[in-house]
């Protein structure tokens, strides 16, 4: 297919005219990006970029088995999931093989991340018949007015302290590298404080419904909780009767390389997963996996229904990317190249001392600049000019973080090794101040 091409200086024009302020777009100058090839998105003009930045086309871009069966199916059929068709049914089993745990063994399919946040939040609060739910600074879990409650990060919502309702209450961000415990207790003392949180006269311990975090915090940039943190925290929560909500939409699907799902990184079981983005691979598909006793309490509020939620054409998108990362390793290409780019990411780090410290795991890597090691001063204004200059030398990277500080790197899972070497390359030259 050929794509319409119009000079980029035009197209900011006309996107300002029919689009909000508060709809953000990367860089200053986007590229007008034409194509997608495996880890490659490809401009107007032809010339070719390192997308490090797509977590949504798990798969790749634009792959032949995944366009193939998507087109067959819409050629076929696309209604909903009111009727029988082997595709839904099909899904649904799917992602239940994948379940860390037996007793997560039912599926509610619903159109995106926030969807599947809103959905999952309301779950818990339906069976515990309570209402507070405890979210973690700096997090952020969606736009829908439930997941935007819960969403603290002040950088992605600077006004939602403001309005936030009185049912979501926040504890500390579990960062042992800028936290404010950084020391070999730091898992305990921020668990510690999350339980005073829980037991404090006004606090949410009480009428305590859920708890939801991402398990390796992917918005903050990247940050892996301190080993134990997680399954401290779930042993509060469940001991109040609250249920613990794991969102995966941005690191779950096998993008840590080592687990499939983050919370199984972190060595704890969930009671409420939530995914999206990958699922569909950038078709809109999300997803709840819960315990079967939970997802029948929402009969009590009536039936569930969502018009395109778990089509046969969203299912067959779910199934496709499925079978392409079991069949073409992926999630194990996640952990090969993972470790290589954490590897050469360390070698960088030891000469350039910008880089205060390389977060995360997999295919989810959080690279975090500093103008002082010592103070870790956020290298704010650095960070955004590097991403502007890494774009001239063909490298698609964004800044992650409260602080925006941070090089976040979640590629699709078919990143190749040489684009991962592509990418550390150019980096060294702009780190030698070439931005
Ligand atoms: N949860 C997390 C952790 C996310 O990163 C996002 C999106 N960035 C969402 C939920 C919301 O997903 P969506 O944009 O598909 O609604």
């Amino acid at each position: 297919p050929q794509a319409s091409v119009a000079d980029p200086a035009t197209e900011l024009t006309r996107r300002g005219a029919v689009m909000a302020a508060a709809q953000e777009k990367y860089y200053e100058r986007p590229p007008q990006i034409e194509r997608g090839w495996r880890d490659l998105l490809i401009d107007t003009r032809g010339r070719s970029y390192v997308d490090m930045v797509n977590n949504v086309a798990v798969i790749g871009h634009s792959h032949p088995r995944f366009t193939r069966a998507v087109s067959d199916q819409l050629a076929l059929l696309n209604t909903n999931s009111r009727f029988l068709y082997s595709a839904l049914a099909d899904l649904c089993e799917r992602i239940v093989e994948k379940s860390p745990d037996p007793s997560l063994d039912t599926v509610l399919l619903v159109n995106s991340g926030s969807e599947a946040v809103d959905l999952a939040l309301r779950l818990a609060r339906i069976h515990t018949g309570r209402g507070n739910v405890v979210a973690l600074r700096e997090g952020y879990h969606g736009w829908t007015m439930a997941s935007d409650a819960v969403s603290t990060s002040a950088f992605d919502n600077p006004y939602a302290a403001a309005s936030r309702p009185g049912w979501v209450h926040i504890a500390d961000v579990p960062n042992a590298y800028r936290g404010t415990h950084r020391g070999a207790g730091a898992a305990a003392e921020y668990a510690a404080d999350l339980a005073r949180l829980l037991d404090d006269p006004s606090g949410p311990g009480v009428d305590l419904a859920a708890f939801i975090s991402e398990p390796v915090l992917g918005n903050a940039g990247g940050i892996v909780p301190p080993a134990g943190y997680l399954s401290r925290v779930y042993e509060h929560i469940r001991a109040r009767g609250g249920l613990c909500i794991a969102d995966e939409v941005q690191v779950g699907y096998g993008r840590l390389g080592s687990h499939f799902w983050g919370s199984a990184q972190q060595g704890v079981v969930p009671d409420i997963i939530t995914v999206a983005k990958a699922m569909g691979n950038g078709y809109p598909l999300g997803a709840v996996l819960t315990r079967r006793d939970i997802a029948e309490s929402l009969a009590r509020e009536g039936n569930f229904f969502s018009s395109a939620g778990g089509s046969p054409v969203s299912c067959v998108a779910g199934l496709a990317v499925l079978d392409v990362i079991r069949d073409e390793a992926l999630q194990q290409n996640a952990d090969a190249v993972g470790r290589h780019l954490a590897g050469r990411l360390a070698e960088l780090a030891a000469r350039h001392p910008m880089i205060g410290k390389v977060h995360g795991m997999g295919l989810y890597q959080g690279v975090e600049l500093v103008r002082d090691r010592d103070t870790r001063e956020p290298a704010t204004s650095e960070t955004a000019a590097i991403c502007e200059r890494m774009l001239e030398l063909g490298v698609i990277v964004q800044p992650a973080s409260e602080r925006q500080n941070v090089l976040k790197i979640k590629p699709p899972l078919c990143l190749s090794r040489e684009s991962a070497d592509f990418f550390v390359d150019r980096l060294d030259e702009v780190l030698q101040g070439g931005w």
